[in-house]
Order: C-alpha cells, then structure tokens, then sequence
C-alpha cells in the first residue's frame, strides 16, 4: 500500500493503522539535560520528495520538541526516509538523541 493510500485511509476514518506508523523519537535538550520524547506520525507528518519521474523517492519530517516550559530550548529533529519509509538518516539541532 502507498503511503498516499495510507493516508487516504487515516483521513477517510479507516482503522486499523496500528502503532507501526508512529515513530517515537526521545531526545535529551542540550540546555538543561531534560528527556524529551516526541511522535512523528509516519502517516501525517512526512513530506514527500518525487524523483524526476514522478514517483516518491523519499520521506523526511521536521519535528519540534520542546519541554515543558521550564526551558525554553527547541529542539528540532530532521527525519530522513527511504522510499520504503525506512529511516535512512536523522539529524537534531539544540539536542542529542537518547538511545534507548
Ligand atoms: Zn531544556
């Protein structure tokens, strides 16, 4: 199924979507060494870059976490998926990412 199907689904009410299309991301803020955890919805929050012939060629989403009021730090995660939506690469800015 595309992803474009994928949402059509979500916005036409279809269930059954699962947890596989949340991708949580946990981060820790340089600032004040708070743990900050995140969702990317792999469904809603992606955007779609095309290849020249037409076809998605992959997937990145932009995310903003930030805690909860104390700090005013915002951390930013860049996502960056292939065409299968597996993540290829990810960056962060003003945080580090935790492992789990
Ligand atoms: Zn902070």
């Amino acid at each position: 199924m595309s992803l474009l199907q994928r949402i059509l689904n979500v916005f036409s009410g279809g269930s059954g979507t699962g947890g596989s299309m949340l991708y949580p991301v946990k981060v820790k803020c340089n600032r004040c060494g708070e743990i900050l955890t995140g969702t990317v919805n792999l469904a809603n929050d992606l955007s779609v870059e095309y290849s020249p012939s037409g076809s998605p060629q992959s997937y990145s989403c932009r995310k903003i976490v930030q805690g909860n009021g104390r700090c005013f730090q915002t951390i930013e995660v860049v996502l960056h998926f292939d065409s299968h939506r597996t993540l290829k690469e990810k960056e962060i800015h003003g945080g580090t990412f935790v492992e789990e």
